[in-house]
């Protein structure tokens, strides 16, 4: 009998659990292993925009890799829905990304040329499109092909979905390390003891869980942002609303997320005052009529960032059946469907998964070997 192919996913959040997720549907036998609870960290702090357009700066390949990640949404959080019984809250809303100074619309402006079948609003439209935007707006840009989902009611499904795929999932179980033979990776190392499998992804967000001897080729930063939620006193827009300093996200239960800021602090993820205060007074200002809305609560998330803004994703260098899938820094959420697909695909021997994910590669800081002349 062939013997069944087993996996070790290190880090529950959507980036892992979407890893776990598409091996687990095609048979792998797969344990997720998270220090704290599932979707605990970054992937819980998140907005949930679906920011394909609005958060992208340049054409390229990473574009592509975020549109199609958009473009997997509906089916993959229908999939998950289907098999949890728990609704993730997708909805097809549109993204308005509104510009306040002459900087930002000329950088808005500068992105029609690629950014697709998008045309510039002026003032008057948008205050058509969304009357309670406030200020002086300059114009801005109606990304109706940007959605949104919620990101705690995302990983509820996710986690409750995942188990009824029959993977593991072991929550409070810090892993302390890799163990290898022979040049290849075995297992792990736990506080419990020790957990073997076929391969490793290392998925742990901000943390990174990278080998010591690799973490100066293939670095990450952890950089915090807090939001803060509302209730509003009245109606409020029905779409995402994007400026410099601030977004606000509509809930189906009638509660506005704003958020975020940035800010590189190491793993200090106290929420502050002048975070909150900062935020309040761009949300105000996109949206008068929040100043009357009952305050909520606040929280945070460190984003895993990296140097160049791309993720990593793909085999770890130097030591055999060692997989990477973090660094997603504020996209994480949006690329969590497409690195599951990608990175089960790679793990599966799939060579147009490894094709596509070669721009992610771990390796590309690695210096060039010099051949001489
Ligand atoms: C305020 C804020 C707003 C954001 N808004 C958006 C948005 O609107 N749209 C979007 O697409 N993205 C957004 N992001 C970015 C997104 O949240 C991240 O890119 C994404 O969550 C990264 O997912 P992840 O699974 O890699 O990391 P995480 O969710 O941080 O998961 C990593 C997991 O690994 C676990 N772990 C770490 N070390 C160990 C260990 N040693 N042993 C076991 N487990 C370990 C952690 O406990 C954690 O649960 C936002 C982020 C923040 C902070």
């Amino acid at each position: 009998m062939k013997k069944e192919s087993t996996a070790l996913v290190v880090g529950g959040g959507l980036i892992g659990g979407s890893i776990a997720w598409e091996l687990a549907e095609r048979g792998v036998s797969v344990t997720l292993l998270d220090k704290g609870s599932f979707g605990g960290e970054a992937s819980t702090a998140a907005a949930g925009m679906l920011g394909a357009h609005v958060e992208t700066h340049a054409d390229g390949p990473f574009f592509d890799l975020c549109r199609r990640s958009l473009q997997l949404y509906r089916d993959w959080t229908e999939r998950i829905a289907g098999r949890s019984g728990l609704n993730p809250q997708y909805e097809a809303e549109g993204i308005v990304r509104i510009a306040y100074t002459e900087e930002d619309e000329a950088e808005l402006r500068s992105r029609l040329p690629w950014i697709g079948d998008y045309s510039w609003l002026e003032a008057d439209d948008l205050r058509r499109l969304e009357p309670g935007i406030g200020g002086e707006p300059r114009g801005g840009l109606f990304f109706s092909g940007d959605h949104r989902v919620h990101p705690v009611k995302l990983a509820e499904a996710m986690r409750a979905g995942l188990e009824r795929l029959g993977c593991r999932v072991l929550e409070n179980t810090p892993v302390l390390g890799l163990v290898t033979s022979g040049g290849r990776a075995t297992g792990v190392r736990t506080g419990e003891g020790l957990l073997y499998a076929d391969s490793v992804i290392l998925a742990g967000g901000a943390w990174g869980l990278l080998p010591e001897e690799l973490q100066e080729l293939v670095p990450l930063l952890p950089v915090k942002g807090q939001c803060y939620s509302v209730r509003p006193n009245g109606r409020t827009a029905s779409r995402t609303l994007f400026t410099k300093g601030c977004y606000l996200v509509p809930r189906l239960d009638g509660t506005v997320t704003i958020g975020a800021t940035q800010l590189e602090a190491g793993f200090d993820k106290r929420p502050t005052v002048e975070a909150l205060a900062a935020l309040h007074a761009s949300a105000v200002r996109l949206q008068p009529a929040l100043a009357e809305a009952e305050f909520l609560r606040t929280w945070t998330g460190l984003r895993p960032g990296t140097p160049d803004g791309l993720p990593y994703m793909g085999a770890l260098p130097g030591l055999d059946q060692v997989y990477v899938a973090t660094g997603h820094f504020r996209n994480g959420v949006l690329l969590a469907p497409v690195t599951g697909r990608l990175m089960a695909g790679l793990l599966l021997g799939d060579p147009a998964a490894a094709a596509e994910l070669e721009p992610y590669s771990p390796e590309r800081n690695r210096p060039a070997v010099s051949t001489g002349p």
